[in-house]
């Protein structure tokens, strides 16, 4: 038998990936396998600059096989856990299923959309959690000016032109302003179309936007917002959602067919059957050295993590606590116990080219400085030196956003084959 420990990691996000390249690059003597459904990694933040075509799609995303040489990648999904036996059990696409014997099992299966009871929201709505999300609204809202651009009726026009995005955290803050600012850029090649045709409405269920952001910056993001005819509806949710309008607590109806719901997170759900302690948030709770039981470490969104800086309560869901965890918990393993503790930056939004909001060690930011610091920090950030440069050199060469082409055969690319099928069997 070998004398190797196997490590097996499950999720290739931010914190798993990671999590794995730090046990690679320490770890010569070990047997590490990382377990993920698809075969790359997403850089979440940059994901609302992806909708608006200020950063390519494949810039965000990270091949794990390239990311991790040395490593086993097995395209698949954790379905069953026995701690006993220390056997994860994955399953691949086509049901094919996967016995992984560990040492150590290291969780790091990240969040979903928290998604409410809300008729016709899972019907009608787009979350804004993939990059093949962010793609397809950066698509969808360019569609919809084609549609009102050439459309003779004025229903049909206001539907298409108005724009819902529900949920005033990050994602839905600086989605919204990086697609108005994207269409305020192409309406000028569309005449008879100007950015007041536009209608766009941030749906937030809080007394406040950003509430991660101290009270006073959420405050000039929301005046921010507002100057620019964003209507700004706090402490309202939303009641229904229909394919062509959404209606809101209120009573209000919205006449639209784009809506965006970023209404917050929830840990994994598969979570909660795997027979691990989990908090009413579902999240795996952890010891501060991010150990669930012997054999199994757990962190980023899918975790629980005493928040030793804070001096209470429990690490929230960024990036920025993924990727340290990350290291903590692979250096852990190598043997180097510690306990984990990472005092907050800080916390930066954009809103759209050259505006944002930033906290950054308890100073606060805003306007163009605030923007400045979202780039750097997130130009920095992307976990592969080839797609930092590339995102770095297209800011630097003053990417202005995407030609206003909205291609939507990406969605359904076997249609041109079947229309010209049914166009040759017509004649
Ligand atoms: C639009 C957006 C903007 C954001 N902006 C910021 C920001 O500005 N700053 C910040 O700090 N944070 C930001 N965040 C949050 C940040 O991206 C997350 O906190 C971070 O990605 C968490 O990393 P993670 O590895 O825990 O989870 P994820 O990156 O979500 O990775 C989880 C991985 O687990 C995989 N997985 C799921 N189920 C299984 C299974 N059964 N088996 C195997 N693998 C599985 C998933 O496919 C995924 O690859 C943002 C998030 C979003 C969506």
């Amino acid at each position: 038998m070998s004398s190797r420990k196997r490590i097996v990691v499950v999720g290739g996000g931010y914190a798993g990936l990671t999590a794995a390249r730090r046990l690679l690059k320490r770890g010569r003597d070990l047997d590490v396998t990382l377990v993920n459904p698809s075969g790359y990694m997403t850089y979440q933040p940059l994901l609302p600059e992806v909708a608006a075509g200020t950063v390519q799609p494949g810039h965000v995303v990270v091949p794990l096989r390239s990311a991790l040489p040395g490593a086993r990648v097995l395209t698949a999904a954790l379905t069953a856990l026995d701690t006993d036996a220390r056997v994860a059990t994955a399953t691949a696409a086509d049901g094919t299923e996967h016995p992984l014997e560990y040492d150590e099992l290291v969780l790091a299966l990240g969040a979903v959309t928290r998604v409410f009871p809300v008729p016709g929201l899972v019907e009608h709505a787009i979350g804004f959690r993939t990059v093949e999300e962010a793609l397809h609204l950066g698509n969808r809202v360019l569609a919809r000016l084609e549609l009102a651009a050439s459309s003779a009726s004025p229903e049909v026009r206001r539907r298409a032109l108005t724009f819902v995005v529900v949920g005033g955290g990050y994602a839905g803050v600086e989605a919204l302003a990086e697609l108005q600012d994207m269409v305020s850029r192409a309406v000028r090649r569309f005449p008879g179309l100007t950015i007041e045709d536009t209608r766009w409405v941030l749906v937030e269920a809080a007394p406040r936007i950003l509430g991660q952001l101290p009270e006073r910056l959420a405050t000039y993001a929301t005046a921010h917002l507002i100057g620019r005819g964003v209507e700004v509806k706090t402490a309202t949710t939303v009641a229904a959602v229909g394919p062509d309008l959404v209606t809101l607590g209120t009573g209000e109806v919205i006449p639209s067919d784009t809506v965006v719901w970023t209404a917050g997170v929830v840990a994994n759900p598969l979570l909660r059957r795997l027979g691990l302690p989990c908090d009413p948030a579902g999240r795996v709770v952890t010891d501060a050295s991010l150990r669930v039981v012997p054999g199994v470490w757990a962190l980023g969104d899918c975790a629980a993590v005493p928040d030793l800086a804070a001096g209470g309560g429990v690490c929230p869901p960024t990036a920025q606590h993924a990727v340290r965890q990350a290291v903590r918990v692979a250096d852990n393993i190598r043997g180097r116990l510690r306990d984990y503790r990472h005092r907050d930056v800080g916390a930066v939004a954009s809103l759209g080219l050259r505006k944002g909001v930033a906290e950054l060690y308890g100073v606060p930011l805003r306007g163009v400085l605030a923007w400045w610091v979202h780039r750097l920090y997130h130009g920095s950030r992307l976990p592969c030196p080839r797609r930092r440069l590339l995102v770095n050199l297209a800011w630097l060469l003053g990417s202005r956003g995407r030609d206003p082409v909205a291609l939507h055969a990406l969605e359904s690319p076997r249609t041109p084959l079947q229309e010209a099928h049914a166009a040759q069997r017509a004649s």
